[in-house]
């Protein structure tokens, strides 16, 4: 067995089904159709990539669920804990498989697809269900999947403390006279050494390079007084990891110093207005006034975090205007920032879990500004 599939082994794939089906009744939407996505792996611990040829699982509220595959595929899909849980069917090349869904199905119906299904496959399956009507299957996934239970959270602990690990071990390594490159190299390396199955994403921004928030590690070589945003992350059974630190190439320059203690401090404000009933707006708030109050509202233009799970940003999102109140189980980022373009950088994210009352964080990593070599 993989370690990839005895991770999936952990989870209730049967109970989550189960919840899918009632919430689907509740919403009135008489089936799932769910295509490769966090979804398919959520529900049956499938993992499949998303292909021309359609896989998809059709989790209907009166009946019981069929996953449609590939027949070449469908030796791999029945070694996945869907052959315990679903029937399979499979469909060959110069078959129609969304024909095959439609005898599964009643034309007239309302039907939920993946919000990340390819549109060539919705626009197949609203030509052979033309009387049907389609809603995202975030609907009801979203109030499954947003809520971790203690398989997913230890996972997603695993995947933080290799995240912790690995900016420690690149803190030891030094940085100056690297490009941001071989920087990116050292911590994809760092996350499969130290529990991660894969490295999931890697940003490294040196210098005037960290005041662009998403920038992708090139050949700038780090030098002596650059700060260096590392924003990475892997994945361990699945579920993601995501840490920011800003260190500073030898002594920081004053103004790094007091930026970094900003964004320090609003980490921290956050931090601690989060908790149960809390709506995640308010998570985002705290963060805005400790860095609007010290005059840089303007230089932090994202929202505070985001949730985190099988996808990377999934619900609930720390922003204004979502007033969702957090749950215990909720798990997401907390991410404030302050970009001064032409010059530097910073950012401090941990990824934090909503308990019975209060919060705790995934990742330990020092968040004072770390001084490299
Ligand atoms: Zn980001
Ligand atoms: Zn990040
Ligand atoms: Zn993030």
């Amino acid at each position: 067995m993989t370690r990839a599939l005895a991770d999936e082994m952990t989870h209730d794939h049967a109970g989550r089904l189960a919840r899918a089906k009632a919430e689907c009744s509740a919403a009135g939407i008489d089936a799932l159709i769910i295509t490769p996505s966090a979804d398919l792996r959520y529900l049956v611990g499938y993992e499949a990539p998303q292909l021309e040829r359609l896989t998809a699982l059709v989790a209907r509220a009166a009946d019981g669920p069929v996953l449609v595959v590939p027949e070449l595929e469908r030796p791999r899909a029945a070694s996945t804990p869907a052959g315990g849980l679903v029937d399979i069917v499979g469909w060959r090349d110069g078959e129609d498989p969304y024909a095959l869904v439609r005898g599964l199905l009643a034309d007239g119906r309302t039907y939920a697809v993946s919000d990340r299904m390819w549109a060539s496959h919705l626009l197949a399956f609203r030509e052979a269900l033309p009387g049907s009507g389609f809603l995202r299957a975030s609907a009801v996934l979203s109030k499954l999947r947003v809520r971790k239970d203690a398989s997913e959270i230890a996972l997603l602990s695993k995947a933080a403390l290799s995240a912790d690990e690995s900016f420690r071990r690149i803190t030891e390594e030094g940085l100056e006279g690297r490009t941001e490159e071989d920087v990116a190299r050292s911590l994809q390396r760092h996350l499969t050494e130290t529990g991660c199955e894969s490295a999931a994403f890697w940003i490294v921004g040196s210098g005037p390079n960290g005041a662009s928030p998403h920038h992708e590690p090139g050949d700038r070589r780090i030098g002596a007084s650059d700060t260096v945003v590392l924003d990475f992350g892997g994945r361990a059974g699945g579920y993601c990891s995501d840490l920011t630190r800003t260190v500073s190439v030898g002594e920081p320059p004053g103004e790094a110093k007091e930026v970094h203690s900003i964004v320090q401090e609003a980490q921290e404000a956050a931090f601690r207005a989060a908790g149960p009933g809390v709506p995640a707006e308010e998570v985002d708030r705290a963060a805005r006034r400790v860095i609007d109050g010290a005059g840089f509202g303007n230089a932090f233009f994202h929202r505070t975090g985001h949730g985190i799970g099988l996808d990377e940003h999934e619900d609930p999102y720390v922003v204004e205007g979502n007033g969702q109140p957090l749950e215990p189980g909720m798990c997401f980022s907390i991410e404030p920032g302050i970009y001064l373009a032409g010059r530097f950088g910073i950012r401090i994210e941990d990824i934090v879990t909503i308990t019975g009352d209060g919060v705790a964080r995934l990742n330990h990593a020092p968040r004072e500004l770390t001084v490299v070599s």
